[in-house]
């Protein structure tokens, strides 16, 4: 496969065409933001972390049956994926209570909650990514009502493997946005799943193991994204 013109580069990824039609190349960059881009740095290696990160992931999902772009690593900080069409919306699942959930309703951060909440935002810088229902997402025509249905349940599914497989390396799930795209109709998981996209918080210390790290000056960022990919990366 030949790397073609870059569609797009966004704030931690940029985006390649290929020969093939139906295939794109993701490269994965060292570029963080925060608070939308009103916090810029950059954090050595995480490119890598999240490429790698996030086949891992991928891969995991597709063996529960989740259906996801993912083809395959070309390297460090490259994959394959599959050319979707990106939906314009954040899908955030939450566990517990934390980052804006916390400060919008006044819920102490680590609250566990009742049921895992879904959330939706519409991608959209000039706005600030606002949060917005089901029904905004229909009216606007962003998706229609079958798909997200099945936005929805595959959401709650990724949020089970998920919490067990942080779990069993050593990690609560606290919270995690994902996005989706469509491929021939068919509405699959794409984007990323990393420290960058995930709030982790390691058992027993409850220590901050993501991007938090970065948006509260915690310290120690670069290590502790090595540190999430070395856990995974164990059996
Ligand atoms: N998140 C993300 N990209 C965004 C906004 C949020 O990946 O543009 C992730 C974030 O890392 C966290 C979850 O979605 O795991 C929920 O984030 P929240 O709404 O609490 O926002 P924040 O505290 O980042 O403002």
């Amino acid at each position: 496969m030949k790397k073609g013109e870059m569609l797009y580069e966004g704030k931690a990824k940029k985006v390649f065409k290929t020969d093939e039609a139906d295939t794109y190349i993701i490269e994965y960059k060292d570029d963080a933001t925060a608070f939308n881009a009103k916090k810029k740095g950059t954090i050595k290696g995480k490119g890598v972390v999240n490429n790698k990160m996030s086949a891992i992931i991928f891969e995991l999902l597709k063996e529960k049956g989740i259906p996801t772009h993912f083809i395959g690593l070309l390297s460090d900080s490259q994959q394959a994926v599959k050319a979707v069409e990106i939906i314009p919306m954040e899908v955030v699942i939450r566990n517990v209570a934390a980052g804006s959930f916390s400060k919008r309703l006044g819920v102490e951060e680590g609250t566990i909650l009742n049921t895992a909440v879904f959330e939706l935002y519409y991608k959209n810088d000039a706005y600030d990514d606002p949060l917005i229902n089901d029904y905004h997402a229909t009216a606007l025509g962003f998706a229609t009502a079958a798909e997200i249905e099945s936005i929805k349940k595959l959401a709650f599914q990724i949020n089970d493997v998920l919490v067990e497989f942080f779990k069993q390396h050593g990690m609560r799930l606290i919270d995690f946005k994902i996005e989706f795209g469509r491929f021939h109709d068919e509405v699959i998981l794409a984007d990323e799943i990393s420290p960058d996209t995930c709030r982790l918080w390691e058992i027993g210390t409850e220590r901050k193991m993501d991007k938090d790290r970065f948006r509260r000056d915690l310290g120690n960022v670069e290590e502790t994204y090595q540190e999430v990919l070395a856990k995974i990366e164990t059996n």
